[in-house]
């Protein structure tokens, strides 16, 4: 079962939009120097298709994005979700933050417009630093992946 710890309305995570960010628990991996150890475990609400429904009426009109943040115990199930979200809102773009390098085998991404690949790894950097391993693409028509990882290394 996907579960979530909380979730926030942020402004960074996904350029140019105003998302609803969703921490998803259970994260099998085990980044040293985790910034969220919490969300290793087990814990929180289930996420599903009634969860999103309910966050959707309290805060369509205010975002631009729904985000995924985490989920890589279970890609099927983010995907299935995806797939909801893109089907009744359709005006909201749908991203997934991954801690994986790279996408499972099979994963169709034709739901999504932004993917963030990548685990933790201190001496590399957050996503905003141009040492990164750490990378956030934008999802095109025919499903190649545009890196836009620059849009947060501007300085
Ligand atoms: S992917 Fe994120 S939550 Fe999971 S172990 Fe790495 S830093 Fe922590």
């Amino acid at each position: 079962m996907l579960k979530y710890y909380n979730y926030d309305i942020v402004f960074q995570e996904i350029p140019n939009e105003v998302t609803l960010a969703i921490s998803i628990t259970n994260c099998p991996n085990r980044c040293k120097g985790c910034h969220s150890p919490h969300l290793q475990e087990d814990i929180g609400e289930e996420l599903n298709e009634n969860r999103i429904v309910s966050l959707m009426d309290k805060y369509v009109s205010a975002i631009t994005c729904f985000c995924f943040m985490g989920g890589d115990r279970t890609p099927q199930k983010i995907a299935e979700l995806a797939n909801f979200v893109r089907l009744h809102y359709p005006a909201i773009k749908v991203a997934w933050y991954s801690g994986c390098a790279k996408l499972p085998d099979g994963f169709n991404n034709k739901d999504f417009q932004y993917i963030k690949l990548g685990g933790y790894i201190e001496k590399m950097g957050p996503l905003k630093s141009k040492t990164s391993n750490q990378h956030l693409f934008q999802v095109q028509q025919d499903g190649s992946m545009k890196d836009i990882s620059y849009l947060f290394r501007t300085f």
